[in-house]
């Protein structure tokens, strides 16, 4: 049954070229997950299997759409052609959260009675250029963030009222003003039309606050098993002192802060920092801080400072980490690394430089994050030699 409606293949699959793996069953999806990281890792240890989804449909938590019009006038709302800026219309997408979608849908319908423009890559003019909406799985708030080129809104108050009209369940809707020639979706300043301007979501029994520019893990549901992996791979005894690495707002030094003596998270993001610290604070953790700034150059402060670490977790972006952080974290020679990875082959890139200086591998658990894509997500476990 399962495996005859993962067949179903989205019509918009080829265009949009977000899912490599649509219209293979999910089965096999997990199977050429397996075989890429294994052919990645396998020589650093034991890879174990894949932990799938039960239902890998309509997972992501964060949904974005750009508007447009299309060549009859008509407004549409969708994604960019795989490797182009022309706006694919779409209704409905497999993989991205249901509710969410729908309310990109009601606000498609809205604009033309609000006399709202979408804007126009080519000459500039015009106003909404996407919506993005993030929903918490777990406390089913919602945050709806309109992307426009300039911060007049017509009828702001008016539009607020009418969306949560139709979607009660919206709890904060979002200005982003982004008046530049980019392919940045958000830009640098917000106005809070409606709400606080952020949700809240739980995770593994704490709670958080996630802003709109700060990163947030696109499945929720799987994002408990990741984060129990990497807890658990950490071995904690309550005497360690923890760094959380490419921290984001606080998520995995706060979900382990109840096992460790002492946590410091370092991460890039302004907000995603902010969020953090309000985080710890809301969650009345008291044996954790966060500093802002490049991860690199904080592990290399403190190694130069002759700190010490006991474990360390790193979850750096698709690029992998640096020179600068894997020479550094040589030098504060932690017990345990818990490497946390989206790309296993800057993942393997960076093993090959750990397991040649003290460490060796433990276990590599890849664990199912982005279903019809071919994105792996594998949390890895290292030990000093
Ligand atoms: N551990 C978090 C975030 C992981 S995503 C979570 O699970 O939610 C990677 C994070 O690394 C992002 O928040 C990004 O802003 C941050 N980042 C990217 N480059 C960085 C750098 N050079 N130094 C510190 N943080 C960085």
């Amino acid at each position: 049954m399962e495996e005859k409606k993962t067949q179903t293949v989205c019509p918009y699959a080829k265009k949009c070229g977000g899912c490599q793996y649509q219209g293979v069953p999910y089965s096999a999806q997990l199977k050429k997950k397996q075989n890429q990281v294994q052919g990645l890792l396998k020589k650093f240890g034991n890879v174990k299997p894949v932990i799938g989804m039960k239902d890998p449909y309509f997972y992501r938590n964060k949904v974005h759409a750009v508007f447009d019009r299309d060549r009859k006038g008509n407004i549409i709302s969708g994604i960019y052609e795989a490797g182009t800026h022309r706006v694919v219309s779409i209704e409905q997408c497999l993989i991205e959260d249901e509710k969410s979608q729908e309310i990109i849908r009601t606000i498609r319908g809205m604009l033309k009675s609000f006399k709202i423009k979408t804007y126009d890559e080519d000459t500039g003019y015009g106003l909404l250029r996407h919506v993005l909406v993030r929903r918490g799985f777990s406390t089913g708030e919602v945050m709806v963030v309109l992307v426009v080129a300039s911060p007049i809104f017509p009828s702001k108050n008016n539009f607020v009222k009418a969306l949560r009209k139709v979607h009660p369940e919206i709890s904060t809707v979002v200005l982003n003003i982004n008046d530049k020639n980019t392919s940045m979706v958000l830009g640098e300043r917000e106005i809070v039309l409606y709400g606080k301007g952020f949700i809240r979501d739980t995770l593994c029994g704490k709670s958080f606050r996630i802003s709109p520019k700060s990163f947030y893990q696109v499945n929720s549901v799987q994002t408990e098993i990741l984060y129990g992996k990497a807890v658990e791979f950490a071995g904690l005894t309550g005497k360690e002192k923890v760094i959380d690495a490419y921290c984001g707002i606080g998520t995995i030094g706060l979900v382990a802060s109840g096992k460790a003596r002492e946590v410091v998270g370092v991460e890039l993001n302004k907000d995603a920092v902010r969020d953090a610290r309000i985080n710890a604070r809301e969650n009345k953790v008291v044996n954790i801080s966060f500093r802002q700034g490049d991860a690199g150059e904080f592990m290399e402060a403190m190694a130069e400072a002759g700190e010490k670490a006991d474990v360390v977790f790193m979850d750096p972006p698709r690029s992998g980490s640096s020179e600068k952080f894997l020479n550094s974290v040589i030098k504060l020679s932690p017990k345990k690394i818990v490497y946390i990875s989206c790309n296993p082959e800057t993942l393997a890139r960076d093993l090959n430089f750990l397991t040649r200086k003290n460490y060796i591998v433990k276990e590599i658990q890849p664990v199912e994050m982005f279903c019809f894509t071919d994105h792996t997500e594998v949390v890895t476990w290292l030990e000093q030699k």
